[in-house]
């Protein structure tokens, strides 16, 4: 049994705060009656709706997945492009926990559960994630600076506080491999990030998610987190 706000944040409905509002307005149906009680507890065979419509409680799973180059991070494409969701075993209805580019490697997180993936992409959290990227045109020394402590990006999004690591420069080409940790997730942050130093990603791949790695996975590979694995994301 679990108590009801809890139920209703982890369909992905809302917040936990907010269907604590949504009881007490009233809005919330438990087994037919209106409910507005927040201590109320609910088993997984309760009926429960919110606004008239029924939410689904499933049981919940969580897999770390190695992401391939062309891959759309969402559960349906209307180009008919292959998805994230397509790479794990059909059945749970699973999305992606924040987003990797179409052409981005590496780890993303699926999961069912809506209150986990809320929380794990919520700036307040501040999840370490570190990538590695192939970039046209070495950043300078001052460009390597301007990324670690922040810089602005083509929208006037000021960056936050990042690790800047040089791996390797490749000087006839005029590309190098370049570590980064960022805790902020906005959408194509690290490319933009390049860009606003005068480089160009030209390979992308997450290898940690706060402390998930890959290790074990090789591309198109997936694993479902143990328990203690997601309580210790929490
Ligand atoms: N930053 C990007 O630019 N792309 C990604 O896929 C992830 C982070």
């Amino acid at each position: 049994m679990e108590r009801l706000q809890k139920v209703i944040a982890q369909a992905g409905v809302a917040s936990r705060r907010k269907a604590e509002e949504m009881i007490l307005d009233g809005r919330v149906r438990v087994n037919g009656k209106v409910v507005r009680e927040l201590g109320t507890k609910v088993g997984p065979k309760s009926e429960v709706e919110v606004d008239g419509v029924k939410i689904e409680q499933e049981e919940h799973v969580y897999y770390v997945v190695y992401k391939p180059s062309g891959y759309v991070s969402t559960v349906d494409d209307d180009k008919g492009r292959k998805v994230v969701t397509d790479l794990v075993p059909p059945g749970s209805r699973v999305f992606p926990v924040g987003r990797l580019d179409y052409n981005t490697t590496g780890l993303i997180l699926l999961t069912n559960d809506g209150e986990f993936s809320n929380l794990m992409t919520h700036p307040k959290f501040k999840i370490p994630k570190r990538y590695v990227a192939k970039v046209k045109n070495v950043p300078s020394y001052i460009a390597i600076k301007e990324l670690e402590s922040g810089v602005k990006l083509d929208d006037g999004f000021k960056t936050g506080g990042a690790k800047v690591r040089m791996k390797s420069v490749d000087h006839k080409k005029n590309t190098a491999i370049v570590e980064l940790v960022i805790s902020e997730g906005h959408n194509r942050q690290v490319r933009r990030m390049f860009e606003a130093v005068g480089s160009e990603v030209i390979k992308l791949k997450r290898e940690q998610f706060g402390f998930l790695t890959l290790d074990g996975l090789t591309t198109g590979e997936w694993r479902e987190l143990s328990r203690k694995e997601v309580s210790k994301l929490r």
